[in-house]
């Protein structure tokens, strides 16, 4: 999701939700945008079965972050790219060459966050954010990596893209926020859906009858924490330790059993992301 610093962080953390019956990955969370102390939010996470998770790297600064805190703890992978909202005018050679070294590093298993934000951009960016998407996506061919798609009100376009440049083999869709039918063009192509904690709103019945859509298989779960805090603590501060909210949100929308479920998101992450089984 687009970074506004600090609209999302008043308040008290909320308590730790019940545990998951089987552990599953946070596919998509800011460990540095959180600016908490990353063992602790790795044993938070842990204590409630969220024993993975996948810090997103939004320029340089926090790509190297990234890739230092993977390389620093088991539990955590790292993604790096620049996003789209900081994309600009374009991007610098000397960034995306040191983004490349980055990406090439055992522990960086996606490129990512890439895409398209048509909610928060010019117009007159619209174009370097596409070439930037385009390079992002040919990164993540060229290393075998996958790739973590950024989509805010961009849907046809983000599928436009990827169709014309060959989606990489593992394509996840970060923060879902389309509609049943974009969520079917999605799965025609095989690309995960990723769900936020923004499904549990009041205001999201679109994206509830979405994921109840989205075949089992391709389904994952993430905080993009610090944002999008799931109810009942939406507007307080989020953290991977959060991911039961929406994991339980996810189960009783679709009318599915939580621990089969679990078990199902288990194993897309590892095949999204190649990770390795939890230890
Ligand atoms: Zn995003
Ligand atoms: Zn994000």
């Amino acid at each position: 999701v687009s970074r506004s610093r600090n609209s999302q962080r008043e308040g008290a953390e909320p308590p730790a939700p019940e545990p998951l019956p089987i552990p599953v990955a946070d596919a998509h969370c800011h460990l540095d945008i959180m600016g908490a102390d990353v063992a602790t939010a790795i044993t938070a996470a842990a204590a409630v079965g969220v024993t993975q998770l996948v810090t997103i790297g939004c320029d340089l600064p926090s790509s190297r972050f990234a890739a230092e805190a993977a390389r620093a703890h088991d539990a955590i992978f790292a993604a790096v790219a620049i996003h789209p909202n900081e994309v600009g005018d374009g991007i610098a050679e000397g960034v995306f060459a040191e983004l490349t070294a980055l990406a090439a590093d055992p522990r960086v298993l996606a490129i990512g966050e890439t895409g398209l934000d048509h909610f928060r951009t010019e117009e007159g960016q619209h174009r370097a954010q596409e070439e930037s998407f385009r390079r992002h996506i040919a990164l993540a061919k060229e290393l075998n990596r996958t790739v973590v798609v950024h989509d805010r009100d961009a849907h046809d376009d983000v599928i436009r893209v990827l169709d014309s440049e060959g989606a990489p083999e593992r394509t996840v869709i970060h923060c879902f926020s389309g509609d049943e039918d974009f969520a079917r063009k999605c799965a025609d192509r095989g690309w995960f859906m990723s769900f936020a904690g923004n499904m549990t709103f009041k205001n999201a019945q679109q994206l509830r009858d979405a994921a109840r859509i989205v075949p089992a298989e391709l389904l994952l779960v993430e905080t993009d924490a610090p944002f999008l805090t799931a109810m009942p603590f939406r507007g307080r501060p989020n953290a991977p330790y959060l991911i039961p909210l929406t994991m339980r949100a996810l189960a009783e929308t679709r009318g599915d059993d939580l621990a089969e479920l679990c078990g199902t998101v288990a194993a897309n992450g590892q095949r999204a992301f190649r990770m390795p089984t939890a230890a």
